[in-house]
């Protein structure tokens, strides 16, 4: 999310005349977009502002803006503590950025953190690189879930959906820009419309198939409570439906999944994980883990172990659980010692790094339908692009021209595939 509102940002600075610089020396403005989802985020922001504040006195008339989570969680006192800061803006408060940089440009400092009444930040078209193939599409904002350890709802406010009018003509106009696969944005995708009324998200995901030139589609992030069987069963009835999903756990213990506010047991989410398997073959899973969560003991942790064993993820995100300011879960007692909360973390790290080595070994001999991203980074000679489980390719290109390319795999990384063009 933090990415398709830089994308914004973006796009609204170039209205104000101003382009990406190419070093921090050259540059005229330093925006940081930042997230606070958890403390060593935030961390990393104050300590980026104390290196920002020499470069200001070095290069007089420079200006610095800090927008996102953790500008609408701090608000002024962000100022106090950073006064060389000359804008704060918060997570609703994007598109008036050519404004304020103007007023900043006459000496006015700006703090606008105001959470309704102004311009929907998807509004706001992100900048769309030339020769893209894929791009982010924001279809909700805000989140009313609250679960115990996340700060998102209160950073983000309540959950909006787009009308999905909005939405189907955002993805017709990326199409007719040459996108073939677009990623639909929101914190809890499967609840998409039903505060509005408007249509529920498996009848979005069918509309967005229908549009011309749009092969691939895939949803982030999908709440394991709320994904439902019409949405499951587009897995085996819409091709363009790519066959993998980003299904966050948190915790394999029913106990701690309770604590969390998560909605759903471990049982719940392993007969949707059976479902979706049986609706496209090659199911690709990816996660997000939290580890240590206050309350958690050995036994709890080795529940989430063996979920993973049954699933054999292909990726996922994993942290340690961080209290977060005014979160429920800050407030509770009986926390697991840092050291061990660490250490369960990279056993963890180390059984999904088996799992994603399985996996991708797995593809090694097939042959695999890319979506070219662009130049390889590891070699300017070969393309880069990513499959349709979300495998990325680096491959040596043959003859074909096109988005897409058919890649004979050869060999496997622990991040990547290789192979050539057929
Ligand atoms: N909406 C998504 C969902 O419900 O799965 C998650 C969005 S959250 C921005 C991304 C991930 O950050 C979460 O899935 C969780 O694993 C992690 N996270 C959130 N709050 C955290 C905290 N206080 N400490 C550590 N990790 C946290
Ligand atoms: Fe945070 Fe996701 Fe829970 Fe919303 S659903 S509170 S974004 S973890």
């Amino acid at each position: 999310m933090n990415v398709v509102d830089s994308a914004r940002m973006l796009s609204l600075l170039s209205q104000a005349d101003y382009a990406a610089a190419g070093s921090l020396e050259e540059a005229d403005l330093v925006l940081l977009n930042t997230c606070s989802i958890r403390e060593k985020a935030d961390q990393k922001i104050y300590s980026e502002l104390g290196t920002l504040r020499g470069w200001k006195q070095r290069r007089g008339g420079r200006l610095v803006a800090v927008g996102g989570c953790l500008a609408q969680q701090a608000g002024n006192a962000l100022r106090a503590r950073a006064p060389h800061v000359d804008i704060v803006f918060g997570t609703h408060n994007i598109a008036r950025l050519p404004e304020m940089v103007q007023r900043a440009e006459r000496r006015e400092p700006s703090v606008e953190l105001a959470m309704e009444g102004d311009v929907a930040h998807w509004e706001v078209a992100p900048h769309l690189p030339e020769g893209a193939t894929s791009a982010m599409l924001t279809i909700m904002q805000g989140c009313d879930n609250f679960c115990a350890y996340c700060i998102v709802p209160y950073v983000r406010g309540s959950e909006t959906s787009r009308p999905s009018a909005a939405v189907l003509a955002e993805a017709r106009e990326l199409a007719d820009r040459g996108v073939r696969e677009v990623v639909l944005l929101g914190q809890n995708v499967n609840s998409y419309g039903k505060k509005e009324g408007e249509i529920p998200f498996y009848e979005l995901l069918r509309r967005i198939a229908e549009v011309d030139g749009i092969s691939r589609i895939r949803f982030v992030t999908s709440h394991p409570r709320d994904l439902d069987d019409r949405t499951i069963g587009l897995f085996s009835d819409v091709e363009a439906i790519c066959p993998h999903i980003h299904l966050p756990l948190q915790s394999g213990s029913d106990r701690i999944l309770g604590a969390m506010g998560r909605g759903y047991t471990r049982g719940d989410y392993l007969s949707k994980v059976e479902a979706l398997r049986g609706a496209r073959r090659g199911m690709a899973f990816s996660s997000d883990f939290l580890v240590g969560f206050p309350g958690e003991t050995e036994r709890d942790f080795l529940e989430t172990l063996s979920l993973m064993e049954e699933v054999r993820y292909d990726s996922a995100f994993s942290f340690c659980f961080s209290p977060r300011p005014g979160t429920k879960a800050a407030g509770l007692g009986d926390r697991v010692d840092p050291a061990e909360s660490r250490e369960r973390l990279l056993r963890l790290q180390a059984l999904q790094e088996r799992h994603g080595r399985e996996r991708m070994e797995e593809a090694v001999g097939t042959e695999v339908v890319v979506l070219v991203e662009g130049t390889s980074a590891k070699d300017p000679e070969m393309l880069c692009g990513r499959t349709p489980c979300h495998k990325m390719v680096n491959f040596t290109k043959g003859k074909e021209s096109g988005p897409f390319r058919t890649v004979h795999v050869r060999s496997c990384g622990l991040h990547s595939l290789s192979g050539e063009e057929r």
